[in-house]
């Protein structure tokens, strides 16, 4: 996988290219490729350029960090000050926050460029990105797939090189599965260890905001510079994680004890067994010692996972009435039919189902069944996933149980998409990091991703290890030409 940050950063600091100059590339690529991708559905352009003359400033008062200057984007569910945010929901069309999300004010302090927000499915709820309000994103590994969801326009950006990296939001895989989809790197961050003031909530208890990136050194220097306890989110923690990018590779393979749980290679495609089991055979060969290992409890984190996000989206998107956001119905006789109205007509059918089973599981005489037990479940797999890291240093599995689907997958049921999501949504139901990198390209040429999984505040170890395998040059995911090229 190439690195695009650090090498880039050296051009600017060199004076080879001023960040201006860069974001005019970037500028002119999004005008050229965004048409085939439908990765951006709004664009900063003219924020992005003052951006870079800061960024300029502050490299010629050599102030700057790796992020310096480097053109980026944001998922479409992540605030900035002024610019369009919408969740590719109508209901929240024409929404302009007044305030950046935490992240965002990292990185712009530290004179990164903004490009623009990235589609995804509506309020990031889906696996395909299908359910935007824009139309789907398409994957530039071949545009009749889909980008995988909900981060598809961030991956599809990243992958193209129509952005040098973005942000989204992973509630059960939304980083991590397009990341896989579009032969990219994703990272979804511990609980708590990145800020979400700023980030649209969709299921707050296993939201987080996470990375994608073209490398895991890029994917590295990107965490070190958002992460950290924030006054705004309760739920942020502080922790010392050091300087993770510039100390990658120090986790010895050597005796690392890898727990492969059998539970995540059953009735998954052989294809992406064999490319997961293929990846981890090379850290055998190196020295690691592969723990085989049983976690029964995945059977339960889908469902314990649907009833949990949907109950906490139902509450989440109680906020959009037509008072407060974006959108309003034309035509009501009251308050009341006006809040029936805008709802009825902003929110796409997806979202609607969600909001349905949520307020269901949550409803008197329900509760106890469903969301109750759902929470008691999810102690269990917590438990489990604790037991496990008491034995082994990471867990490998495959990211997805498929590649990327031809577009209109969507058309199937929603229980076959919600299934889809098996491998990552037991990683935000236990508040677990987990990094996807690319391993091989199944028979269509299609990208398979694999995820490695740590403990609590671990970021460092998984992403030791994903950069010693891509260090390996195994994978047979090869970098995406085009976007910009210098
Ligand atoms: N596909 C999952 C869902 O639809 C995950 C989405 C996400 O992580 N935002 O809920």
């Amino acid at each position: 996988m190439r690195e695009i940050i650090a090498p880039l950063s050296q051009m600017l600091k060199s004076g080879e290219i001023s960040s201006v100059e860069l974001t005019n590339k970037y500028i002119k690529a999004i005008e050229n490729d965004n048409p085939k991708y439908n990765a951006y559905v709004s664009t900063t352009f003219d924020k992005a350029l003052e951006n870079a003359k800061t960024a300029d400033k502050l490299i010629a008062e050599g102030k700057g960090s790796t992020l310096t200057g480097i053109p980026m984007t944001l998922k479409d569910n992540i605030c900035s000050d002024g610019d369009l945010t919408t969740c590719c929901s109508k209901i929240l069309e024409g929404f302009r926050p007044y305030y950046d999300s935490t992240v965002w004010t990292k990185l712009k302090a530290q004179g990164a460029v903004m490009l623009g927000k990235t589609n995804m499915d509506e309020f990031a709820m889906g696996s395909t990105s299908e359910t935007s309000v824009y139309g789907a994103p398409l994957n530039p590994r071949n545009t009749n797939h889909v980008t995988g969801g909900s981060s598809g326009g961030v991956a599809a950006a990243v992958c193209a090189n129509i952005a040098a990296y973005g942000l989204g939001s992973d509630t059960g895989g939304s980083v991590r599965q397009p990341a896989s989809f579009c032969g990219i790197v994703g990272l979804k961050p511990t609980y708590g260890a990145v800020s979400r003031y700023g980030l649209i909530a969709y299921g707050s208890s296993l939201d987080q905001i996470g990375v994608l990136a073209n490398s895991v050194k890029d994917t590295a220097t990107v965490f070190d510079a958002i992460r950290g306890v924030d006054e705004h989110d309760q739920t942020s923690v502080d922790f010392d994680f050091g300087n993770i990018s510039d100390t990658l590779g120090q986790t010895d393979v050597k005796g690392l004890k890898i727990g492969i749980a059998k539970e995540y290679f059953e009735g998954i495609n052989e294809e992406i067994k064999d490319a997961i089991l293929g990846a981890v055979k090379e850290f055998e060969k190196n020295g690691a010692e592969i723990v085989d290992i049983s976690l029964p409890v995945l059977q339960q984190a889908l469902p314990v996972y649907y009833i949990i996000a949907c109950a906490e989206a139902s509450s989440n998107l109680g906020r959009y009435d037509g008072i407060r956001y974006g959108y309003r119905a034309k035509d009501f006789n009251d308050v009341e039919e006006m809040i029936l109205k805008t709802r009825t007509e902003g929110f796409g059918d997806e979202v609607k189902r969600r909001i349905m089973l949520g307020t269901y599981v949550l409803s008197s005489g329900y509760y106890d069944a469903y969301y109750k037990k759902a929470c008691l479940l999810r102690q269990n797999l917590i438990a489990d996933f604790d037991d496990i890291f008491n034995t082994c240093d990471v867990l490998i599995a495959p990211t997805a149980p498929n590649t990327a689907f031809e577009l209109g997958f969507e058309g199937a049921s929603p229980v076959d998409m919600y299934l889809s999501d098996i491998a990552t949504v037991p990683i935000n139901i236990t508040g677990v990091p987990a990094i996807s990198v690319p391993v091989k390209n199944d028979k269509a040429g299609l990208p398979i991703g694999m995820q490695i999984i740590g403990k609590k505040f671990d970021e460092k170890k998984i992403l030791d290890v994903a950069y010693f395998y891509e260090k390996l040059n195994k994978s047979e995911v090869e970098d995406f030409e085009g976007g910009v090229t210098l």
